[in-house]
């Protein structure tokens, strides 16, 4: 460690000595960057990094983490050639399937791993127990084997990354405790520790359990917590001259194993979660002197998961326990890290890596430095940006519940359209109570309820899709999307993010930031996209003036803490201090009337001449509806002539019954979010962390309309316009509507994979099952014909030009 006294001032400061900071600080040297510090409060790797199991598995169910992952295996394996190697061992990893499902998921993956020339096999229980000959096979139908899947010691890793960093010019201090933070203008300018004051720009909070309480220090909420894991470490019983066992995980019986020695190490995910320091009503405390230490053995929450291990391997019946770790370690409420810029201007967090912080580390190590170098994320990191958690994680039971559900869960299948369980009902539409009665079955998203289609439009199961892709489905959809397309439906909307954007500099603030024109005059209302600085999409919404200097903005349910902290970032760091930005979500429900006959109805509510020439589509009024004034926007986001009609909360119930009994002998039904889906793919229209992310371009997603020919300025200009394209956003259909891609699929053209499905859906109208994936130019060919891989089982589609519906836009604009 650095003998240097503390420097008073630096550019970056990293808190946190375990495999996060190491790693950051690594990857931060690489890129160049030398005026970088780090510290611990204790000793490198005294947090939960000390205890880990150190097994390093490559693929998750999150394409960007898997390349990250593999990007730690190529960093672990370079390391492992220095002169602080990190005891890197290759030794492969299989998973077991002891249920049809759990063969399923293998086969799914083995399909995606394609995409990433990742060499994941399917290998017969047989060739399982071959590689892992302690093994009893008693209810195992099929594995996989990663032979470049591997384990590491978390200590060594660690400290090869230290070394690295401190080559590279990083500063290290340990037994130095970060006791406060400062701030001005709503960004960092110091940190406060027991040895000094050093000023800086960027802090980095790798504190691992312990990032929650330095981020309270600035008013930020981390939303982990440090839950009890535990694993045990057996005699040593092996042959010392045998090859290295691989890892195994038997996910259908909680557990994993890797050899330790000439012993094993086997852990697993316990049913009954404990969470440590922290409960329902308040957040963690974790003691001051908690470094290098273990919480006591909890053997009866074990007891499980023991059972279970000897089950899968007998000799662990006879053999003794040398060890048994229970080590606290920090957890998100959707198992995936907490990454990146938090809304204080250069307080970035890397922490909460829910028990794959070895595997994830390499990764994340480099994608946070290239984050704070660049300023934005360089890749798709939305799963793991910290701005995907909402205020709803302010509160510690409503924390507490999620990750307890998430961890208890962790091994569990996670199919498509599952939804949470825990903390629910929170947030409701003012119409929620006339939802429930009239059989609304709601899903959840960001805290608030949502109807996800009523179970009395259900009728049946004729096109049911087949797999997994039908397990959370309802034939309720398609007749919610068919009343949409024929008369008309009316879905409430009202957890939409919605902010008002007001100042002198407004217009000019919108339109530096906006790719489109958003500036067209009050009442006008424009789809737009902000891009980052490489041209990619950073978020998708609408806005619309409302005044000289003042506009609306609507988002999407989850983005509001992302989209409206980046328009805050771009207002603090472009100097628009006459801009305010507020947010008003809860202010306003919002319903939306789609539909042939949505003017017709629409009509009978209000007074209003709704006439086409009076009220042209992408403009926005104040209209009357049941005695309360609203604002109406005619948009639409399912391919139909409709309106958004945003009312206050406190009137909201009344004008949706409005609503409801205007559609009376009109056909209205009242729809959910699945149908929304489900005409939106037909139509082609983009859905921000679907199809189009920071990765992708409007060119390539085909969204060039949305931007601005005429501006001279706003951000990503010049890189959109000097980017290369190479690839396309194409709509694939599968004449069998009930084969529905789910994402992440392979796809082939001519015998080779060239892309993956991003989406997927059943179309109702088109009576087609559709797919969305980006692919090389050359091979966006409508007409041209595609496999895409299903379980282990290819089927054909076939590229189609787009929109798949409505192509002349009749429908809109009339
Ligand atoms: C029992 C167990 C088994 C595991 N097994 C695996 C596995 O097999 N594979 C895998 O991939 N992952 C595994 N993990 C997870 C992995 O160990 C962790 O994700 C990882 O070690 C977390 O690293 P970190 O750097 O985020 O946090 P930590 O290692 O906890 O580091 C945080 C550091 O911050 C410092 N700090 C805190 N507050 C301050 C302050 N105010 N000032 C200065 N410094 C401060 C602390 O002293 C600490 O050193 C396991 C975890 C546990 C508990």
């Amino acid at each position: 460690m650095s003998k240097s006294p503390l420097p008073t001032r630096a550019k970056i400061v990293i808190i946190g000595g375990g495999v996060g900071g190491t790693s950051v600080a690594f990857h931060l040297a690489e890129l160049g960057e030398k005026d970088v510090i780090l510290l611990d409060r204790n000793e490198l790797t005294s947090g939960s990094t000390f205890h880990s199991a150190g097994l390093v598995g490559q693929l998750r169910a999150d394409p960007t983490l898997t390349k990250m992952n593999m990007h730690s295996v190529d960093l672990y394996r370079r390391l492992q050639k220095t002169d602080t190697p990190p005891s890197w061992r290759e030794c492969g990893s299989i998973k077991l399937a002891t249920t049809p499902e759990r063969m399923e998921e293998i086969r799914r993956q083995i399909g995606w791993a394609r995409t990433f020339n990742l060499d994941l096999k399917e290998i017969s229980p047989k060739e399982a127990q071959e590689l892992f000959p302690l093994m009893d096979l008693e209810g195992v139908i099929g594995a996989s084997y990663l032979a470049s899947d591997g384990q590491v010691d978390p200590s060594q890793l660690a400290m090869a990354m230290a070394a690295g960093a401190r080559a590279g010019g990083v500063q290290l201090f340990t037994h130095t405790r970060v006791l406060s933070i400062q701030t001005e203008k709503g960004r960092v300018k110091s940190v406060t520790t027991d040895k000094g004051v050093i000023e800086c720009e960027v802090i980095v909070n790798c504190g691992g359990m312990y990032a929650p309480s330095i981020a309270r220090m600035v008013d930020v909420r981390v939303p982990i917590v440090p839950m009890s894991h535990q694993y045990l470490i057996t005699d040593n019983f092996m042959d010392p001259n045998a090859p290295l066992l691989p890892s195994l995980r038997d996910p259908d019986s909680l557990i994993y194993f890797r050899q330790e020695v000439q012993g094993l190490l086997m852990g697993g995910y316990e049913r009954n979660s404990k969470a440590w320091s922290a409960d329902y009503q308040n957040f963690d405390d974790i003691p001051a002197n908690f470094n290098n230490q273990l919480l006591g053995e909890d053997w009866d929450r074990f007891e499980e998961i023991a059972v279970n291990s000897q089950r899968r391997v007998p000799k662990m019946s006879e053999i003794g326990v040398k060890s048994f770790i229970n080590g606290p370690e920090g957890f998100t409420p959707d198992n995936e890290f907490c990454l990146g810029e938090t809304e204080v201007g250069g307080f970035f967090v890397a922490a909460g890596f829910c028990a794959h912080g070895i595997a994830g580390a390499g990764g994340i190590g480099k994608v946070v430095a290239e984050w704070v170098v660049a300023g934005e994320p360089t890749m798709d990191l939305w799963h793991m940006d910290i701005k995907r958690f909402g205020a709803s994680y302010r509160s510690p039971d409503f924390t507490l519940k999620r990750i307890s559900e998430n961890y208890e869960a962790y091994y569990d299948i996670h199919y498509p359209g599952e939804e949470r369980q825990s903390a629910r009902p929170g947030k409701k539409s003012p119409a929620y109570d006339w939802h429930a009665a009239n059989t609304a079955v709601f899903g959840e998203k960001s805290s608030w309820e949502r109807v996800n289609y009523y179970a009395n439009h259900e009728s049946d199961d004729s096109l049911k899709p087949y797999g997994w892709a039908g397990k959370h489905w309802s034939s309720a959809v398609a007749a919610e999307h068919r009343a949409t397309r024929e008369n008309a439906g009316l879905f409430d909307e009202s957890s939409f993010a919605k902010a008002i954007v007001s100042g002198a500099q407004a217009a000019e603030f919108l339109n530096w930031v906006c790719a489109n024109d958003v500036v067209k005059g009050v009442g006008r209302t424009v789809y737009t996209q902000a891009l980052n600085t490489r041209g990619g999409i950073e978020s998708d919404y609408t806005v619309t003036q409302t005044g000289d200097s003042e506009f609306f903005i609507i988002t999407g349910t989850a983005f509001s803490t992302h989209d409206f902290g980046w328009l805050e970032k771009q207002k603090r760091e472009g100097g628009f201090s006459d801009v305010t930005i507020k947010v008003v979500t809860e202010e306003f429900a919002c319903f939306a009337l789609m539909g042939p006959k949505a003017r017709i109805i629409l009509s009978k509510a209000t007074d209003y001449d709704l006439s086409h020439t009076n009220f042209p589509f992408m403009h926005s009024r104040e209209i009357n509806i049941a005695g309360t004034k609203v604002r109406a926007t005619r948009l639409t986001y399912v391919g139909e002539l409709g309106w958004e009609i945003y009312a206050p909360v406190a009137d909201g119930k009344k004008v949706w019954e409005a609503l409801i009994s205007a559609g009376a002998g009109e056909g209205l039904m009242p729809c959910g979010y699945r149908a929304i889906e489900s005409l939106r793919l037909e139509k082609g229209y983009r859905a921000w962390a679907g199809e189009i992310n920071t990765e992708t371009n409007p060119i390539e997603a085909g969204l060039s309309f949305a931007v601005s020919k005429k501006k001279d300025k706003f951000i990503g200009k010049d890189a959109l316009n000097s980017a290369k394209q190479t690839r396309k956003l194409v709509a694939l259909t599968f004449d069998d509507i009930r084969q529905v891609p789910l994402g992440n699929e392979p796809v082939r053209i001519n015998g080779s994979v060239v892309g993956r499905v991003k989406s997927g859906g059943q179309g109702y109208t088109i009576n087609k099952a559709i797919g969305y994936a980006y692919l090389p130019l050359e091979h966006t060919t409508p007409g041209t014909t595609v496999d895409v891989e299903f379980f282990g089982t290819w089927a054909t589609g076939v590229i189609c030009a787009e929109p798949l519906f409505d192509p002349e836009n009749s429908k809109i604009r009339l």
